[in-house]
């Protein structure tokens, strides 16, 4: 095979979105998955075999939305794949941009829901009142009056130890997207040429 004529690596967004936690000291971008086979097995054939240093984490901001980009050189070519999700932005998101400093340990997690009858009294629902204020006679809906919560909804976030550095992060506007050829291709890839 002429190596310049290799096919481009594949890319990859059937993971559910992307967490932002502090742990181990450290800011840590973690790819979350449902199912946590499907993560283990991920970071086993892929990622593992990233070369750290040419890992690079790119952010495209569009509006209210933001493009996760992840994409790195690995030992064995032929399992790699890049990563995208077009994902809103969050709270999180915006705690990481701030606060990452140029450097972040990659991980992956696993996502679950969670219902009032998988939590502790003092799980606190998506309407921000606690599991005990929500009511199991009444399918769960939440106590305060005012409150338009009709069942608790909650979620859980694991992460998986192994870990990744990633040093070569950075943040972009759409219309700059030009600017960075990893970003680029993924947005030409994987928006513009499907809107034509
Ligand atoms: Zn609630
Ligand atoms: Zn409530």
């Amino acid at each position: 095979m002429i190596l310049s004529h290799q096919s481009p690596v594949p890319w990859f967004d059937d993971f559910v979105g992307v967490a932002y936690r502090y742990y181990d000291l450290r800011m840590n971008v973690v790819p979350l998955f449902s199912d946590r086979k499907q993560a283990t097995n991920l970071w086993h054939d892929t990622i593992n075999r990233w070369l750290d240093h040419s890992i690079k984490v790119r952010f495209v901001e569009t509006d209210d939305d933001y493009w996760f980009i992840m994409a790195a050189d690995s030992e064995s070519p032929e399992t790699n794949m890049s990563f995208f999700k077009m994902l809103p932005k969050s709270e999180n998101y915006e705690r990481f941009k701030k606060g990452h400093d140029g450097e972040a340990y990659l991980r992956l997690g696993t996502y679950s829901d969670k219902y009032l009858k998988d939590v502790k009294n003092d799980a606190i629902c998506k309407c921000g009142h606690v599991a005990e204020d929500h009511d199991k006679n009444d399918e769960d809906a939440c106590l305060y009056e005012v409150c338009k919560c009709r069942k608790f909804e909650s979620f859980q976030v694991n992460l998986l130890k192994k870990k990744k550095t990633v040093t070569d992060i950075a943040f972009l506007d759409e219309k700059n997207v030009k600017d960075d050829s990893l970003a680029w291709n993924c947005l030409n890839v994987n928006k513009y040429s499907k809107l034509k």
